[in-house]
């Protein structure tokens, strides 16, 4: 391989590399949410994706949506089915806002985080960083 071939193929990869290190930034990529209307309801379809890929509890998940939407809510097998007419982006713009209240650390801003609960206290460890701070919201 000729010299100025190697370098080319090295720089491709060190801008693959520094690529996939942007993508564990802080911002955390949510899948597109899948809303179907029928009649007066609102299906929330692939609603199970979610709560797995935050890695939190779905009930909580769920019960956030609900309080947020201030409508009652309702699980049939992966889907959320809602009362009334609900924006798609809705759905976008609060699950960006449980990332941002119940995943992201607050000293690294990574989502890679888990909930730890001792007595009644609830603990956001960040696996990045490895902070450990108090969470305050009922949703996690
Ligand atoms: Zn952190």
């Amino acid at each position: 391989m000729a010299k100025g071939e190697y370098e080319k193929l090295l720089k491709k990869i060190q801008d693959k590399i520094s690529e996939n290190k942007k993508d564990t930034g802080s911002r955390f990529e949510l899948p597109p949410v899948d809303i179907m209307w029928q009649g007066n309801r609102t299906f929330f379809r692939n609603f199970a994706d979610f709560p797995k890929l935050l890695r939190r509890d779905p009930e909580k998940v769920l019960q956030y949506l609900s309080k947020e939407f201030a409508s009652p809510v309702q699980v049939a097998g992966d889907k959320a089915v809602f009362v009334g007419k609900k924006d798609p982006h809705d759905f976008t713009m609060l699950l960006t806002r449980y990332v941002k209240e119940y995943l992201e650390c607050p000293t690294c801003k990574s989502p890679d985080t888990r909930v730890e609960k001792s007595n009644r206290l609830t603990f956001l460890v960040c696996e990045a960083c490895g902070a450990k701070s108090s969470l305050k919201g009922p949703y996690a």
